[in-house]
């Protein structure tokens, strides 16, 4: 299967759509997490009080990372491209999915991601679980093997394998993980062009 046959795409939003901008290097500090501890996974096993007012700062550090989003390199006329095309589109997303409306808003792409299609750390168990694509499958009423999934990180590729769907790997210059991308372009520009 060609990348242009594929009809069902999934993509990660932050580093993938937009350019980087978390510090979690900062993010980890300021909320005492250990440097080599997953974020998401830390807070979860945090009693629940002390996690609740942990995903309060979170939430409001991200808010304001989300309103000043853009977009990264050739991600409006990639995704532009594929709702021409008659693509249905899904974001899965470890932020909230509120922020990644707003952040979908800010880079002018809210209107191709329908909200129910825009799956955040509440909709779905938080990549590299398949939760969140298996669910996309299930919406869509497609087998995994038709979608393909897009992110910046191994988590994005890691979740696709586990969920059964293809896999791009974008904005990085090379591919550090071969055996878990079925493509890799070096930014979204590149991935447009890969669409034939
Ligand atoms: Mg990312």
């Amino acid at each position: 299967m060609s990348l242009g046959d594929i009809r069902h795409w999934v993509f990660d939003m932050d580093g993938t759509l937009t350019v980087a901008v978390h510090d979690f290097a900062a993010i980890r500090e300021a909320l005492d997490i250990p440097a080599e501890h997953d974020i998401l996974t830390h807070l979860a096993a945090l009693p629940a009080p002390v996690a609740a007012a942990k995903h309060a700062w979170l939430l409001e550090h991200e808010r304001d990372l989300a309103i000043a989003s853009q977009a990264a390199e050739g991600a409006v006329e990639l995704v532009r491209e594929l709702a021409g095309r008659g693509c249905r589109l899904a974001i899965l997303t470890r932020n909230a999915r509120e922020l990644a409306h707003v952040t979908l808003d800010a880079i002018g792409l809210a209107d191709c991601f329908p909200i129910e299609h825009v799956l955040g750390r509440d909709e779905a168990t938080p990549k590299p679980d398949p939760d969140g694509l298996l669910q996309i499958a299930r919406a869509w009423a497609v087998a995994p093997g038709e979608m393909v999934m897009v992110g910046d990180y191994r988590f994005d590729l890691d979740c696709g394998r586990a969920a059964g769907t293809r896999t791009v790997l974008v904005n990085l210059p090379d591919n550090p993980w071969p055996e878990l991308a079925d493509w890799h372009a070096a930014d979204c520009r590149a991935l447009r062009a890969l669409l034939g």
